[in-house]
């Protein structure tokens, strides 16, 4: 809980920060304020990720000061995990041989840290950080600002989720009274794409099914869609959303196929419709309205079987197709 996270804070130094493979927008906004309030604090903070920080968040002060490595190479007195439902999520596998705290917003998440501090009322890991800088009598500093209204605002899907609270919105505003321009980072996350991410987005949107109820909806990206669109996996982050934007659609997936055989499932939901419980039959997670997993299997068995756990989730009677 945050009062032991507050007393290790103040009785050790050397600190390692680091969050789930492709780092996302909380994983990144809440390791990079992490980072900055511990260097404010006269300690020794290192961010660690096992993959590259996509570039719409180059914008993201510390961003440059990221180690990118394949796993944990020095001994710390302490590790952060960020958003993690388990200590292999990170990628480093001698992760688990450290000091750790587990530091999470997902109610799926497992206490698997030495420390575990999980609030599922929080929007995004950085609403806690936010949290830790009161409890730390620590300076949000411009830095510290940027980065965790960079989480907050990717969390909550630019605050459209259900995720978005009146404490979401206040801690946003005194990030802004802090020297946060909303434009600024709203222009280098949203507006700011490769092109290949747009031709991605156009190649994948065509690819739109939906079952005979029209409540469920789903996308499809192969290897070939990829190269046609000379784009990466990064590229396709966010497409899933369009796809929830038709109406009556309630819940809705998207298929990539990393390789042959392999594929990773986003699934997003509108209200009440719970998609984690969806991922956790595959072993993935996330929150209610934001989930996923990776399946392996054929793509039309694969596909049917997270259409029917759609189906299940939300209520209409599985086709026996
Ligand atoms: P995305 O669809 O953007 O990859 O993931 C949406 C959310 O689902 C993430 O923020 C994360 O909470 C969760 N998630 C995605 N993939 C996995 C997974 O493989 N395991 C777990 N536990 N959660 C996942
Ligand atoms: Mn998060």
């Amino acid at each position: 809980m945050l009062s032991q996270v507050v007393e290790l804070i103040e009785q050790q130094h050397r600190f390692m920060i680091t969050s789930h493979i492709r780092p996302d927008g909380d994983g990144l906004g809440s390791g990079l304020a992490l980072y900055w309030m511990l260097r404010s604090l006269g300690k020794e903070p290192t961010v660690v990720l096992r993959d590259r920080v996509p570039p719409a968040y180059h914008v993201l002060p510390g961003a440059d000061l990221v180690i990118v490595q394949p796993d944990v190479f020095e001994e710390y007195d302490a590790a952060f995990i960020i958003e993690c439902s388990d200590v292999e999520r990170p990628g480093l596998p001698s992760l688990k041989d450290q000091f750790v705290v587990n530091i999470d917003h997902h109610s799926t998440t497992m206490p698997f840290g030495d420390i575990n501090w999980i609030d599922s009322t929080a929007a995004a890991v950085g609403e806690m950080i936010y949290n830790l800088s009161k409890a730390l009598g620590v300076e949000v500093t411009k830095e510290i600002a940027e980065c965790i209204y960079t989480a907050l605002l990717t969390d909550t899907g630019s605050f459209h989720f259900s995720n978005t609270t009146e404490r979401t919105l206040k801690i946003a505003s005194e990030l802004v009274r802090r020297g946060v321009e909303p434009a600024r980072i709203s222009q280098a996350l949203f507006y700011s794409y490769p092109f290949s991410k747009v031709r991605l987005l156009g190649l994948v949107l065509s690819t739109i099914e939906r079952d005979e109820t029209g409540r469920i909806a789903w996308v499809t990206m192969d290897r070939e869609t990829m190269y046609e669109a000379d784009a990466n996996e990064e590229d396709s982050d966010g497409i899933v959303n369009h796809a929830l934007s038709v109406g009556e659609v309630e819940a809705v997936a998207f298929f990539k196929e990393l390789e042959p055989g392999v594929y990773r499932v986003s699934l997003r939901s509108k209200g009440r419709n719970n998609v984690a419980k969806v991922a956790e039959l595959f072993g993935g997670g996330g929150h209610r309205n934001a989930a996923g997993c990776r399946i392996e299997g054929d793509f039309e068995e694969v596909k049917r079987r997270v259409i029917e756990g759609l189906q299940n989730a939300i209520g209409v009677a599985p086709v026996s197709a």
